[in-house]
């Protein structure tokens, strides 16, 4: 009933000339996907070129980030209705921007409130630091994560929530293991669970919760095939486009 939806988060990476080779083979790769929603995350310099390279096919465009305000002195940042005219997706609270950015729930509730403002589908990303795993506190953060950044949002339909356990994450080393599927999926049924609490059992059957850490051809069978699991948010292996393909054709 949800549509399996894998989207590529390719973070700081590439040039316009690299994106163009890489879309001119993967819009091969998965021309005849049709049951898979296939989403591209890119640098705010790539939104612009890849919106005509992946006009006419089944690739959708989405941005990594924006600000929080419409317009104004605000140097550097990029505003929702400046990623509109270009992409229909944006990431929101990557646990980079979460680390790195000092970005809290609390920010995080306004970027997206902006975002569905001018009509942008969102995914919130969320999850937890090593640490806190390690601690036994997962549920309680993830719960805080979505009671936080989700406050105030009554529609879900244009959210998916991506989990990404921070632990797993590759961040460019392909020896990092993914959650186990098993681990995945208790997160993803809790998170549904707490959307259930928060939004109604429909809402939380309706809603896509998709996993990121370290996803790859060779374990997103396994992952996709757990109950709750409705996606991929792919960082590493996005970034080559058989490897992105490979993982989008999952059923083959
Ligand atoms: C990410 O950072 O969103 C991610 C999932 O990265 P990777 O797939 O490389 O672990």
């Amino acid at each position: 009933m949800r549509k399996p939806f894998i989207a590529a988060n390719w973070k700081m990476n590439k040039i316009l000339k690299e994106a163009v080779e890489f879309t001119d083979d993967f819009k091969l790769y998965v021309k005849d996907v049709k049951d898979v929603d296939i989403l591209v995350c890119v640098p705010f310099t790539l939104l612009s070129g890849m919106k005509k390279e992946i006009e006419g096919t089944n690739i959708k465009l989405g941005a990594q980030n924006l600000y929080y305000e419409d317009f104004g002195a605000y140097t550097g940042e990029i505003s929702a209705p400046m990623i509109k005219e270009f992409a229909e997706y944006v990431l929101i609270g990557h646990s980079d921007r979460r680390a790195f950015f000092n970005e809290t729930n609390q920010i995080l509730n306004k970027k997206i409130k902006k975002a569905l403002e001018h009509g942008l589908k969102v995914i919130y990303c969320i999850g937890e630091v090593i640490e806190e795993r390690k601690q036994g506190k997962t549920k309680q953060v993830i719960e805080t994560q979505l009671r936080e950044g989700l406050a105030n949002i009554n529609d879900l339909s244009n959210i998916a929530i991506a989990y990404e356990p921070v632990w797993a994450i590759s961040r460019g080393d392909p020896d990092i293991p993914a959650a186990t599927p098993q681990a995945a999926q208790e997160v993803h049924s809790f998170i549904r669970e707490m959307i259930g609490t928060l939004y109604g059992k429909e809402t939380s059957q309706q809603l896509r919760i998709l996993y990121g850490g370290s996803m790859k051809p060779s374990n997103v069978k396994e992952l996709m095939a757990q109950e709750d699991i409705d996606g991929g948010l792919v960082g590493g292996a996005s970034l080559k486009a058989d490897s992105f393909a490979e993982i989008v054709n999952f059923r083959k």
